[in-house]
Order: C-alpha cells, then sequence, then structure tokens
C-alpha cells in the first residue's frame, strides 16, 4: 500500500531561476524575507492531521535561518535539500553542481544532525535520467531524487512517470517524480505549480486516488510563498513568470487543508518502501 507524498520546496519568493532582478545571491540580502511566514502556515495546516511531509531546504535558506531548519526537523518533517543558490543544474558545470550540493548538503546536516539523502533541483533541472549530474549526487551521498518530470520544457516525455532506480556511473539513484496530468491537452505537472492550481481539485483529487489505486505514489509539492498573505509584489517579471508564480497562487492553502483530511501524506523517503 503506498501513500501519497507531501513535499515543501523551502525557498523565498525572490528565489526565481534565471531573471536578471532576482537570482542574483548579491541582491538578495536587501529583499525583504518572508519565507519564515509560509512555513508557519504549512506547519499549522500539517499540525495534527497525523501527515507527514519533506521540506527540500535551499541551503542559503538554512545559513540565513538555521533555527528554521531545526524548527521543521523538530517537528518531525524530513528534511531534504533544494541546492544551495537555487541555480538551475544546466547554468552549472558538473565540478560546480558538485560543489553547489555539498555545500547545501553539508550546511543542512551541520543543522539537523542527520544525513541528508534526497535531492530536489531548483525548476525541475535535472532535465533528464540520463544526466551525467545524477551521479554526481550519488558520489556526494544522495540516495533519492525528485527532479524529474515528463512536461517539456522542464522534462522530457520519456521520464518516468513512477518511482524507479536510476542507474548512473557511480551507482544506483531512486527517482520518485511528481504527479503528472495535463493541461489543455498538454503533459503537465499536478503534483503542484501554476497547471494544477489552475486545473479543478476534483481532477486532480481523482488523479491522487487513480494513482494510489495504481500503487504509485503521487508525489505533492508547493512553496512557503504560495501560502503567505503579504507575499510582495514582483516588478520586472515577463508576463509569463508572473502567470507561473501568482497564477492561482492563494488557492493552494484551501487545497493542501482539504487534501490533508482527505489522505494521510507521507514523507519521499516513503517512496523507497514503494
Ligand atoms: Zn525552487
Amino acid at each position: 500500500m503506498v501513500s501519497p507524498i507531501l513535499t515543501v520546496d523551502v525557498e523565498d519568493w525572490f528565489h526565481v531561476c534565471g531573471h536578471p532582478l532576482y537570482s542574483d545571491p548579491a541582491t538578495w540580502a536587501g529583499r525583504e524575507k518572508r519565507v519564515h511566514a509560509g512555513v508557519e502556515s504549512i506547519l499549522a495546516l500539517l499540525d495534527g492531521t497525523g501527515s507527514r511531509a519533506t521540506f527540500f531546504v535551499l541551503g542559503w535558506i538554512a545559513r540565513q535561518s538555521p533555527a528554521l531548519v531545526r524548527r521543521i526537523a523538530d517537528a518531525g518533517y524530513e528534511i531534504g535539500c533544494h541546492g544551495d543558490v537555487h541555480r538551475r543544474v544546466f547554468e552549472m558545470t558538473l565540478p560546480e553542481f558538485r560543489e553547489d550540493v555539498r555545500k547545501s548538503r553539508g550546511t543542512l546536516q551541520d543543522i539537523t544532525g542527520s544525513p541528508v539523502t534526497s535531492f530536489r533541483a531548483p525548476e525541475w533541472s535535472m532535465l533528464r535520467a540520463g544526466n551525467p549530474a545524477f551521479a554526481v549526487l550519488v558520489e556526494e551521498g544522495f540516495t533519492l531524487d525528485s527532479s524529474l518530470t515528463t512536461a517539456p520544457p522542464v522534462g522530457e516525455p520519456s521520464n518516468p512517470t513512477r518511482p524507479v532506480m536510476l542507474e548512473t556511473a557511480s551507482g544506483p539513484i531512486l527517482e520518485v517524480p511528481p504527479l503528472m496530468g495535463t493541461f489543455f491537452g498538454f503533459r503537465a505537472m499536478w503534483g503542484g505549480g501554476v497547471c494544477a492550481r489552475l486545473t479543478r481539485e476534483s481532477r486532480v483529487g481523482a488523479a491522487i486516488d487513480r494513482s494510489l489505486a495504481a500503487g504509485i505514489p503521487p508525489v505533492l509539492y508547493a512553496h512557503p510563498w504560495e501560502f503567505d498573505d503579504a507575499h510582495p509584489a514582483m516588478p520586472g517579471l515577463s508576463p509569463v513568470q508572473r502567470l507561473v508564480h501568482f497564477s492561482g497562487r492563494t488557492r493552494t492553502e484551501g487545497r493542501w487543508a482539504r487534501f490533508l483530511k482527505r489522505w494521510t501524506f507521507a514523507p519521499i523517503s516513503s517512496a523507497r518502501a514503494a
């Protein structure tokens, strides 16, 4: 019997990939920090439900707010790694990627005192199952990844849609992909993100049930900024970026609240037993 899986990518509202105004870490010190508010909303939502979750935390966030990471771990949730400064994998050389994941994993492990073995790439940027960066993850101590989707341009249609062991030059790693569906006939993520938010809740709910019936753990995801009532305005985003970030954003909290009444969620490590 598989469980539905709940995940949170712990980043702040300004952690937008590939944007001249937002993605440079040198600009982050002057930004209003809001991640705590969103994380507290999520923890409050989960509290008392019996559900568990995995929080994939940026190394940068962990260095800014080690107490936030401790708070999540002490509340009984799993800590995973979301990279160090939210750079997409394909923007880095392999040595740079190694440095990024080594630094972020080390930061998180120093704070929690526990091994961090699960990884999610910023913006699903592992892209394909044959990416040599998977071997780097194995060499750096990761045994599980949740970064492959089948929706172009952030994934390839041949990528897995259920947990599968990927063989790399350095050994195996378990890939646990997010729940997929369609949006206006195209492959789209239903585990979270703009297409999920703009899809009727009943359709996403039915997809979760179908996935469970098929023995495939449906993986849901969200970000703390989707749970923040005081999200700052973001001048300078392109129309598409604005749509991806803001459209249906405030639906996430109510939807998760109702889903948490309907199912008991597990952390991503539960897929190891599936
Ligand atoms: Zn992210």
